[in-house]
């Protein structure tokens, strides 16, 4: 079977009926991009920057991350690489940050809500990763996206360094995608208002799943709850791809449930352009998807969007895909 996959490490990924779909992985660090390459990853669908700033002692530089961006660029060559903006807050800590300890972090200060409050922390950050985007193929992600505001607000930073860097004679591209996380289910409701405004959706299910059923992804005892298949993920899923669609946009999935094997042939059919998921997963889900077709798993969309539990959800798909 090994043999089989890696047969499949330079193709791209087509369904059985011919329909084609991007599988990226999620890294960490420039290290990881080695392993990308050889599992036969067609591009970046999340790097994670948290691990720049994490494990240190100090905040990273507008320099250091610029060279971390820079070389992640240059090793995927044309391939497209997501990069995540700081995502700090929830389960990951910065002790030299000194935040105030809060009583729900999941719900709290993190993520894009703290880049806007600490702009001396946000803005070197984009500035490293708009000199880097000369080097490659840049999309820039912004995470924990609950209101249009925010996203606008980012964004209205963003341009404002991009300026900045062309007035110093900084060259940076033109054509960089910018879009946003969907992991907070008020986006995911209202996907079709910001498709209008963003590039692309990365949905990360890991939070979206954590929110939309209100159980603490790191909590044991609520792990029941932590159902990737429950019809109430499906159809926020659902409706961030249509929204996307709907204005000529892509729709990615960068949490874990992009790599799953039950999801593959429900997501297919629900009309994903892009699954990221951990690099040693891509050749079993390119040989999956060789054999799965689209069409048909379209067909079934309405039915199982209207089930009941994610048990009916597994069930029927486990009975169509064998
Ligand atoms: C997610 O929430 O699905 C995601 C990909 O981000 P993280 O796991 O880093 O929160
Ligand atoms: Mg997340």
């Amino acid at each position: 079977q090994k043999e089989e996959w890696a047969k499949l490490k330079d193709e791209p990924t087509f369904s059985q009926d011919g329909e084609q779909v991007e599988l990226a992985a999620n890294i960490g660090t420039p290290d990881d991009v080695g392993g990308v390459l050889n599992n036969g990853g067609e591009g970046i669908g999340l790097y994670r920057t948290e691990f720049l700033y994490m494990g240190k002692s100090e905040l990273p530089t507008e320099e250091e991350q610029f060279e971390a961006y820079k070389s992640v660029l240059e090793q995927m060559g044309d391939k497209p690489v997501v990069v995540r903006t700081l995502d700090i807050g929830g389960d990951k800590e910065l002790d030299y940050m000194d935040l105030p300890k809060e009583l729900n972090p999941f719900l709290g200060f993190r993520a894009i809500r703290f880049c806007l409050e600490n702009e001396d922390v946000f803005r070197p950050q984009l500035r490293a990763l708009l000199r880097a985007s000369v080097h490659g193929t840049l999309k820039i992600m912004f995470p924990m996206i609950a209101t249009l505001e925010e996203f606008r607000q980012a964004k209205a930073i963003l341009l404002d360094e991009k300026e900045k860097l062309a007035s110093e004679g900084i060259k940076t591209s033109d054509n960089i995608e910018v879009g946003i996380m969907v992991e907070i289910p008020s986006t995911a409701v209202i996907a079709k208002q910001f498709a209008k405004e963003v590039d692309f959706f990365s949905i990360g299910t890991n939070d979206l799943i954590q929110y939309t059923m209100a159980a603490d992804r790191m909590n044991e005892q609520v792990s029941y709850l932590y159902q990737p298949y429950h019809p109430a993920i499906l159809n926020l899923v659902n409706n961030v791809i249509e929204a996307a669609h709907s204005e000529g946009k892509w729709a990615g999935m960068c949490g874990e449930m992009a790599g799953d094997s039950i999801a593959i042939p429900i997501l297919l059919g629900l009309g994903l352009d892009e699954f990221s998921m951990s690099a040693t997963s891509i050749l079993q889900a390119r040989s999956q998807i060789s054999g799965l077709s689209k069409e048909k798993m379209a067909s079934y969309k309405d039915k199982l969007l209207s089930m009941g539990t994610a048990e009916e959800v597994v069930e029927f798909v486990k009975e169509k895909t064998n």
